[in-house]
């Protein structure tokens, strides 16, 4: 399973630290085969000695250059980092990033062979405009990705469930599931308001391949929690 935290504006450089040593030496103890994706704040980006994935929540697509307030290649290479989430609804929603943007952002990061996890999900206006619209919705969100790429992980996360305690029902989770399985065989992430009071049920259902955890992963020992949820779901699916 893959066990991802989103910690965005959150945690400085020093915490960070403390955290990603937290996460390892739990994953050492409890010998988790969980994948961990940690993704902080660009400011706490570091060479971090562990057995966590450190990935960038946000990067321009270019080497370096004149993009004002933005990094480039240049310093996600300084600290080896090789994974890149895009698509979150916070760039796209907050800071206005366009599909066509986001989609040159993809092109480029997988020309540079990057891990990706690439985030999509619908308004509440969507969802509750019914099914057919929502995947409609979805789908333009799939607009100039290349949902073959050997080394992309997806994650639905909708926007109305972020950050909010909101979630949908596990019947729901399972069905949207089905169909973005329809359109990409890569790594499927659920996201929205997951914690440890929901995520042994969210990492229980068929087609969800991990999930993507923002506040409640801030808490070490609940994000630990949950990476231990996905060592007995693995266990129990065997
Ligand atoms: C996120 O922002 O990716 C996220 C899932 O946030 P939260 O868990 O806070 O809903």
């Amino acid at each position: 399973m893959i066990i991802a935290a989103n910690l965005k504006t959150n945690l400085t450089r020093k915490e960070t630290r403390n955290y990603v040593e937290e996460l390892s030496t739990y994953m050492k103890q409890h010998a988790s085969t969980q994948e961990v994706l940690v993704f902080p704040a660009m400011s706490s980006l570091d060479n971090y000695e562990s057995n966590v994935v450190i990935g960038a929540q946000n990067a321009y697509p270019t080497q370096n250059g004149a993009f004002t307030g933005e990094i480039g290649l240049d310093h996600l290479e300084e600290f080896g980092i090789k994974t890149i989430l895009i698509g979150h609804s916070e760039r796209r929603h907050i800071l206005g990033e366009s599909q066509e943007f986001i989609a040159k952002k993809f092109e480029y990061f997988k020309n540079l062979g990057f891990q990706i996890v690439y985030c999509v999900g619908e308004p509440l206006e969507k969802r509750e405009a019914g099914k057919e619209e929502m995947l409609t919705y979805i789908s333009a969100q799939y607009e100039g990705i290349d949902t073959k790429y050997e080394n992309l992980i997806i994650a639905y996360e909708p926007v109305w469930a972020i950050g909010t305690g909101l979630t949908p029902t596990l019947e729901d989770i399972e069905d949207i599931h089905q169909e973005l399985k329809t359109k990409s065989s890569a790594p499927l992430l659920y996201g929205g308001s997951v914690k440890v009071t929901n995520a042994k049920e969210v990492l229980s259902l068929k087609n969800v391949d991990g999930i993507l955890v923002g506040s409640a992963a801030l808490y070490s020992e609940h994000f630990c929690t949950m990476i231990g949820y996905g060592d007995i779901v693995e266990k129990e699916m065997v």
